[in-house]
């Protein structure tokens, strides 16, 4: 991508509307705009990293057999009433008409429609288990809609629905999505500490949040200050990482955790990810059965999971930033390099910039070219505020002799080299 082609509205002051760092830096970078309380566009630098967090999270969906299917946004107010959550759901369910006069709402959550289909669908048990999920906008009315996208009111979730036939394969199927949590955050380029967490207005009796540690979490968590080598390790044992003390502020009991003082940790949070084993309570009341093995009706057995899509932009910045800027994750970052071309006067600097961009391109190696005729000093702040995790920087003295800088965005590392070992450096 050339920057003079691109759609980049960086500001240089400080938006007034923001408190928090990660809001700050993305309606700094052009990342998002404000439309609405709680309701934002994304523009085309944060739309691709949320594009590159959704390929991460297909990814692993798919690896542990989940299946893609695509739910409205808009939902019958019919569907809650059967589930007997439309009263109960609150303020947070934004409702309304329809020219008939029918009640709809925009979808907070899907458990109650995915169970519709489930039912409709599925008689057996020869079909079990199955594992549906969707990538859609959800609309909660939150009471105080804050930080940017980290707490909107329209955002994007993934979850997923597992079905099975009794309670042991329904936990079996709850472990193994754990996991492939874990494995998605770290795809992401991020350390989550899951926690024990309450179920409550979705249900059930076991469920576990994926919490990153910031200062400026909305969350409090706890947990044993052996958990995170354990969650760092390269083989996850799940039986070890599940017996360790890790909770979720509402679960915390001083008198039931029997750690020392020196043993616990305990930081601000954020929850980027949610999971639910629900057991019957939906299939019972909306009458999901399926025949078991010996031809008895019985109601499937139900997990949900959540993952907050768009939460996770915000909050990866928020653990991976310094003054200057973002310092983008590899594997979400929009562009892997930025090129820095100091004089777009100079014919060397032009000749060694346009030669490396389109050798970059052709390794498939995510590039934005600054072929503008901004001053050098606010092309630094520019690249630095993206944060692509390179920049090559090109300025005429170096550019006779073939020499080029290459920056690291995370270390500061600045290493000057002959423009042929660039790209293979970056690979
Ligand atoms: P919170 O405690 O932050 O209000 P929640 O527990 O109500 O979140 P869940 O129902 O568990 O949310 O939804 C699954 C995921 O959706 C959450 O883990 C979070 O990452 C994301 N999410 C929930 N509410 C919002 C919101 N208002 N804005 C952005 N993401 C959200
Ligand atoms: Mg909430
Ligand atoms: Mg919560
Ligand atoms: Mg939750």
């Amino acid at each position: 991508m050339l920057l003079s082609k691109y759609f980049l509205p960086v500001l240089k002051e400080l938006p007034a509307e923001a408190q928090v760092i990660s809001h700050r830096l993305m309606l700094r970078s052009g990342m998002i705009r404000r439309q609405a309380s709680g309701i934002y566009s994304w523009l085309p630098l944060g739309l691709q990293v949320l594009q590159n967090i959704i390929n991460i999270v297909n990814h692993n969906m798919n690896k542990v057999g989940s299946l893609e299917i695509l739910m409205p946004c808009i939902q019958p107010a019919s569907l809650w009433i059967a589930s007997g959550r439309f009263e109960n759901y609150g303020k947070e369910m934004l409702k309304f008409q329809d020219r008939h006069d029918n009640t709809l709402l925009f979808g907070p959550t899907n458990e109650d429609m995915i169970t519709e289909i489930f039912k409709n669908n599925i008689k057996s048990y020869k079909d079990l288990p199955k594992n549906l999920y969707h990538i859609q906008w959800k609309f909660r009315d939150e009471i105080r809609p804050r930080f940017g996208v980290m707490r909107a009111r329209e955002f994007l979730m993934k979850d997923a629905y597992s079905f099975d036939i009794d309670q042991a394969s329904a936990v079996q199927h709850y472990n193994n999505m754990y996991l492939a949590y874990l494995q998605t955050f770290r795809d992401i380029g991020l350390n989550v500490i899951p926690v024990l967490a309450d179920n409550g207005p979705i249900g059930g009796n076991l469920s576990h949040e994926f919490h990153i540690q910031t200062e400026n979490g909305e969350s409090t968590i706890f947990y044993d200050k052996k958990f995170l080598n354990l969650i760092n390790s390269k083989s996850l044992d799940i039986e070890k990482i599940q017996s360790l003390y890790a909770v979720a502020e509402e679960k915390h009991d001083p008198t039931k955790c029997s750690l020392a003082p020196e043993e616990l940790a305990s930081s601000k949070s954020i929850e980027v990810g949610h999971i639910f084993y629900i057991g019957s309570k939906y299939s019972k009341v909306m009458n999901a059965v399926v025949n078991d093995k010996h031809g008895n009706l019985v109601p499937i057995e139900m997990s949900s999971y959540g993952i907050g899509i768009s939460r996770l932009v915000a909050a990866i910045i928020e653990a991976s930033h310094d003054d200057k800027g973002i310092i983008r994750p590899i594997n979400i970052a929009p562009f892997c390099v930025s090129i820095l071309n100091l004089n777009i006067l100079d014919s060397k600097c032009n000749e060694l910039s346009r030669n490396l961009y389109a050798q970059l391109k052709t390794n498939n190696i995510t590039v934005l070219y600054d072929d503008t005729e901004e001053r050098v000093g606010s092309k630094f702040a520019t690249h630095d505020l993206i944060g692509s995790p390179y920049q090559v920087i090109i300025g005429p003295k170096g550019a006779i002799k073939n020499i080029v800088e290459l920056k690291n965005r995370k270390t500061g590392n600045i290493e000057e080299l002959d423009i042929e070992v660039v790209c293979g450096k970056i690979i």
